[in-house]
């Protein structure tokens, strides 16, 4: 399975590119950070299922020189790029990281759900408090603490200004 792009122009000028996919040896990483139109970047890698050690290292290089070109934030982190920012430090070197998304469960539906969960809403050694979709009970969060360890640099170098 390759990876693919959608680009979304903002009204702010900024751009909305989602990553939908896997990045691994197959994947063409010059082609989807190249020929953006100039502006802010909002890249959302919700849809990254999958994330190898090949397409990592190529990932690191190619994603610091992108962002060293233009501001880039970081939304809604997938499972599988969560696991991986927390064992390499500079995956998003030069970015600012705002969401991620993570697995919760409702006892109540005996359901798993992904939900989005803002950096703002984490603080050190706790999970944000989340209510289930279907019933609106109130979830546990099911992963180790630090899983969002993603999002806390962010906070600890002080959020610049909310895009
Ligand atoms: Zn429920």
């Amino acid at each position: 399975m390759g990876l693919s792009r959608t680009v979304r122009r903002r009204d702010d000028g900024w751009l909305d590119v989602a990553l939908t996919g896997s990045i691994d040896e197959s994947t063409d990483l010059d082609a989807l950070l190249a020929e953006l139109p100039q502006g802010g970047v909002r890249l959302d890698l919700s849809g990254i299922d999958r994330l190898n050690s090949i397409g990592i290292h190529r990932w690191i290089p190619r994603f610091e020189a992108f962002a060293r070109q233009r501001p880039t934030t970081i939304e809604g982190l997938s499972y599988a790029v969560v696991m991986q920012t927390n064992c390499i430090t500079n995956l998003f070197a030069g970015a600012t990281v705002r969401s991620c998304v993570a697995p919760y469960y409702c006892a109540g539906c005996d359901a798993a759900h992904a939900v989005r969960v803002d950096a703002s809403e984490v603080e050190p050694g706790r999970a944000p408090g989340k209510r289930c979709p279907t019933c609106g009970g109130a979830m546990q969060f099911d992963e180790l603490p630090g899983y969002f360890q993603c999002l806390l640099p962010t906070r600890l170098a002080g959020a610049g200004p909310v895009r």
